[in-house]
């Protein structure tokens, strides 16, 4: 079975409060104490490198006009970056720490994302149709791609050639971490976390295991030599194009598929 007949996921949000772990203990209570926070961030990123070879943090620098925090290094020979997205010092929210591998000469070209706001609520949302002509398949519960037609199509094909093991990781990663954008864009391979570093119990294991399933994405990439524009749209032919009774959900349905948001298996 591919990546489109697994089952069901269990929701695993956690609920988020600061304080969580060493580096960003008692956050909250920093009063925007730049002190502070910058050396929490580069205590952080200090420890981050025992991922990587190579090693070396790029400091927010007004002047340049430079933001963000970046740890970048190498994991097997491909140039790795850890990149904070902005340094807005809110409480509410803080700073993710995204993570960006090279992936040398490839180029590609697939987008997941995980919103739950755009689970269809009930059967009837999708009344006003689209006006646009973008279309959202999900492949897991509040992950889909989305875009025209043919993006859409030659998307799904791309990632129904990943071996399952991998895209099964990939959906149960997003879905635990959780991640918000999984892509490749022209040569980079991206993962963007929903929640920042600040608010994870143990944020070392978590970008272990992000890097690991990246790691993994970038060896198989790099080895197959396939770019998403060659692949034939062979997922039409594979599975059909459904949408979901109950939610209204578009979703493919394939030997055994359920609704990957409802559950539900009837289809209009
Ligand atoms: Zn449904």
């Amino acid at each position: 079975m591919g990546l489109f007949s697994r089952k069901k996921r269990q929701s695993s949000e956690e609920s988020l409060s600061p304080n969580k772990n060493k580096w960003f203990n008692d956050y909250n209570n920093w009063d925007y104490d730049e002190d502070k926070i910058n050396a929490a961030w580069m205590h952080f990123l200090n420890d981050l490198k025992s991922l990587l070879s190579d090693t070396k943090i790029i400091e927010p620098n007004d002047a340049a006009d430079n933001y963000s925090y970046e740890l970048r290094g190498k994991m097997d020979g491909l140039p790795v970056k850890f990149e904070t997205d902005t340094m807005d010092y809110s409480y509410s929210n803080p700073p993710c720490l995204n993570v960006i591998i090279k992936l040398k000469d490839y180029e590609g070209d697939f987008d997941l994302t995980r919103d739950h706001d755009k689970i269809p609520m009930d059967k009837d949302d999708d009344d006003w149709g689209d006006e646009d002509q973008d279309i959202r398949v999900f492949v897991g519960k509040g992950i889909f791609v989305e875009g025209d037609e043919d993006r859409v199509c030659s998307t799904l094909a791309y990632i129904d050639g990943f071996p399952e093991d991998i895209t099964d990781a990939v959906l149960q990663q997003m879905e635990e971490i959780p991640i918000l954008y999984y892509r490749i864009s022209y040569d980079q391979l991206e993962v963007f976390p929903e929640d920042s570093p600040i608010l994870w119990e143990n944020p070392i294991d978590r970008y272990t295991a992000i890097l690991d399933l990246m790691g993994k994405i970038a060896k198989h990439v790099l080895g197959s030599n396939v770019e998403s524009d060659n692949i034939e749209k062979k997922i039409l032919t594979k599975y059909k194009r459904v949408k979901c009774k109950y939610c209204s959900s578009h979703f493919l349905m394939g030997e055994t598929s359920n609704c990957p948001n409802c559950g539900g298996s009837d289809v209009e």
